[in-house]
């Protein structure tokens, strides 16, 4: 099997209701969908989902790489040289990691289909059954409060507020989700980079006065700021966990050799794809660091790619794998099924994405 083109397609969808976070709003997902298509006539799919404020890539930026870097030089290469394939994705050039990881993406896919199994099979196999939290936005304390308890009135047993906006508030945010919620509902924090250090101890801190139980808290500070996170995490009992701050597994190992958190939130957006999302769960792994899989915006395409990954390695514990859910179309036939916060991988050779509607023709 040789690769005989790489397809471009853009592909737009409404959300249910804006997503925000402390770094943006955002009301419709805008993605780059690539189709590579092999010479035997079959075809891998992948996706880009640019969040110009974390990656700083953009749709433009996606295609112009996959156009000008990796598709002249993927040309005629046989997806079943994985290893060569991927370093030659990943040696293309620095950063464009959207544009790496999609393209990654299809080649996982193609793979999967040559051997005749699903991509979590082939890199690991450990379950094909998972379950997913329910990201609730930041906005006013009613807001939060209602769109919790709608998430957990559809099962979802573990919710992810977002925070990071304002100190009285978030802590006023988090209690009364709390108190609406009940004890028995796992609710996880993320202030995407939102606090400055001590600000973050002062108010972790005082919600584990209050009892409030929060089983970790994603990304308290700057992304840059490697010890402000470690002087947050040696100062709270409640898990810190990065995730603006990690992007590479060089990045991961300073992570670790600087002790500067206890969690890790992989997102193929970020790694530059399955290949280096693989690598930085090894690297947590053989640190004690349990990781969470996470995601942008990204369709059901990109989103089973992560779950497939999820699904092979013992190590990624968590889910945040909700984005599908967030949007107000499906144009993704195959791949994953949800039913709640339940997810089931597919049982078909490769990704299992069987077609894409809706898809914007390039230029
Ligand atoms: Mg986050």
């Amino acid at each position: 099997m040789k690769i005989k083109d790489i397809e471009l397609f853009q592909l737009e969808i409404p959300l249910k209701k804006p997503f925000s976070t402390s770094l943006h709003t955002v009301k419709e997902a805008r993605n780059t969908v690539v189709r590579i298509v092999a010479d035997d006539g079959r075809a891998g799919w992948g996706e880009g989902s640019p969040t110009e404020v974390i990656t700083g890539d953009s749709n433009a930026s996606i295609r112009g790489y996959i156009e000008n870097c990796l598709k002249p030089i993927l040309l005629g290469e046989d997806p079943g040289s994985l290893e060569k394939i991927t370093s030659l994705v990943q040696d293309s050039g620095a950063g464009n990691t959207n544009a790496k990881a999609a393209v990654e993406m299809a080649v996982y896919d193609l793979f999967g289909q040559q051997l005749g199994v699903p991509v979590y099979q082939f890199l690991g196999g450990y379950q094909n059954k998972l379950q997913t939290d329910m990201t609730v936005s930041v906005a006013g304390v009613d807001e939060m409060e209602k769109d919790a308890r709608k998430a957990v009135e559809a099962g979802f047993p573990t919710l992810k507020l977002k925070v990071g906006k304002d100190l009285l508030e978030d802590l006023e945010r988090v209690k009364t989700v709390r108190s609406a919620v009940g004890s028995e509902i796992n609710i996880r924090l993320d202030a995407n980079q939102g606090w400055q250090p001590k600000e973050a101890v002062k108010i972790i801190r005082e919600m584990e006065e209050l009892g409030l139980d929060i089983e970790l808290v994603e990304q308290p500070v700057l992304a840059e700021d490697f010890a402000g996170m470690k002087y947050v995490k040696d100062n709270v009992l409640t898990p810190i966990m990065a995730d603006e701050s990690l992007f590479s597994p060089r990045d991961a190992i300073r992570l670790i050799k600087e002790e500067c958190c206890d969690l890790f939130n992989i997102k193929l957006m970020k790694s530059g794809g399955l290949s280096r999302a693989l690598m930085i769960n090894s690297v947590a792994e053989a640190a004690g660091i349990e990781c969470m899989l996470g995601c942008m915006l990204e369709s059901k395409i990109a989103i089973t790619a992560a779950a497939q990954l999820a699904g092979a390695r013992r190590n990624i514990t968590r889910l945040d794998l909700d984005a599908p859910l967030l949007l107000a179309e499906n144009p993704v036939q195959g791949g994953i099924t949800y039913q709640g916060p339940q997810i089931e991988l597919p049982r078909v050779p490769g990704l299992g994405i069987s077609q894409v509607e809706n898809l914007k023709e390039l230029r």
